[in-house]
Protein backbone atom coordinates (compact mmCIF):
# COMPACT_ATOMS: atom_id res chain seq x y z
CA UNK A 1 0.00 0.00 0.00
CA UNK A 2 2.35 2.56 -1.04
CA UNK A 3 2.14 4.96 -3.92
CA UNK A 4 -0.28 6.14 -6.31
CA UNK A 5 -4.09 4.62 -5.24
CA UNK A 6 -6.97 5.16 -6.75
CA UNK A 7 -7.86 8.07 -4.96
CA UNK A 8 -5.13 9.50 -3.47
CA UNK A 9 -1.45 9.01 -2.82
CA UNK A 10 0.19 6.91 0.28
CA UNK A 11 3.39 7.00 1.81
CA UNK A 12 4.68 4.38 4.35
CA UNK A 13 7.32 3.67 6.98
CA UNK A 14 8.60 2.85 10.30
CA UNK A 15 8.15 4.96 12.88
CA UNK A 16 11.37 4.36 15.52
CA UNK A 17 9.23 6.11 18.32
CA UNK A 18 6.39 3.42 18.33
CA UNK A 19 8.14 0.81 16.65
CA UNK A 20 5.35 -0.03 14.21
CA UNK A 21 4.99 0.71 10.28
CA UNK A 22 2.79 3.47 9.99
CA UNK A 23 1.48 5.36 6.67
CA UNK A 24 0.06 8.49 5.59
CA UNK A 25 -2.66 9.38 2.99
CA UNK A 26 -3.69 12.41 1.26
CA UNK A 27 -6.51 12.71 -1.75
CA UNK A 28 -5.02 14.12 -4.75
CA UNK A 29 -7.07 17.08 -4.32
CA UNK A 30 -5.20 17.82 -1.14
CA UNK A 31 -1.69 19.18 -0.95
CA UNK A 32 1.07 16.75 -0.08
CA UNK A 33 2.19 16.58 3.43
CA UNK A 34 5.23 19.06 3.56
CA UNK A 35 8.51 16.54 4.93
CA UNK A 36 11.47 17.27 6.86
CA UNK A 37 14.52 17.64 4.91
CA UNK A 38 17.57 15.97 6.33
CA UNK A 39 21.12 15.72 4.74
CA UNK A 40 23.17 12.34 5.55
CA UNK A 41 26.52 12.91 5.24
CA UNK A 42 27.54 9.58 5.02
CA UNK A 43 26.06 9.52 1.31
CA UNK A 44 25.30 13.24 0.54
CA UNK A 45 21.71 12.42 0.01
CA UNK A 46 18.58 14.89 1.36
CA UNK A 47 16.39 12.30 2.99
CA UNK A 48 12.66 13.69 3.32
CA UNK A 49 11.13 12.49 6.99
CA UNK A 50 7.15 12.87 7.09
CA UNK A 51 5.59 13.37 10.52
CA UNK A 52 3.91 10.11 11.98
CA UNK A 53 -0.12 10.42 11.80
CA UNK A 54 0.29 8.78 15.81
CA UNK A 55 2.48 10.78 17.39
CA UNK A 56 5.63 13.76 16.96
CA UNK A 57 7.97 10.91 15.67
CA UNK A 58 9.65 10.98 11.66
CA UNK A 59 9.36 8.51 9.52
CA UNK A 60 11.74 8.00 6.43
CA UNK A 61 9.42 6.63 3.64
CA UNK A 62 9.69 2.62 2.05
CA UNK A 63 9.66 3.62 -1.74
CA UNK A 64 9.77 0.02 -2.04
CA UNK A 65 9.54 -2.84 0.12
CA UNK A 66 11.96 -5.05 -1.69
CA UNK A 67 14.78 -2.93 -0.24
CA UNK A 68 13.93 -3.33 2.95
CA UNK A 69 16.90 -5.52 4.37
CA UNK A 70 17.04 -5.24 8.07
CA UNK A 71 14.25 -5.88 10.44
CA UNK A 72 13.38 -2.25 12.11
CA UNK A 73 13.33 -3.88 15.91
CA UNK A 74 16.03 -6.91 16.02
CA UNK A 75 18.12 -5.43 13.39
CA UNK A 76 18.78 -8.32 11.81
CA UNK A 77 19.29 -9.17 8.11
CA UNK A 78 17.35 -11.24 6.42
CA UNK A 79 13.91 -9.69 6.27
CA UNK A 80 11.87 -10.99 3.11
CA UNK A 81 9.02 -8.44 2.40
CA UNK A 82 6.67 -8.82 -1.15
CA UNK A 83 4.96 -6.26 -2.75
CA UNK A 84 0.85 -5.92 -2.81
CA UNK A 85 -1.53 -3.95 -4.43
CA UNK A 86 -4.44 -2.90 -3.00
CA UNK A 87 -7.00 -2.18 -5.26
CA UNK A 88 -9.46 0.03 -3.19
ZN1 LIG B 1 4.73 7.27 15.59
Amino acid sequence: MIGDLERGRTLAGYCSQEQKFVYIFWPYEQKAPEPVRVWDAKTGATLELYKCPDDDGLFLPITDVTQIKYCPRCHHEGVEAEPYANAD
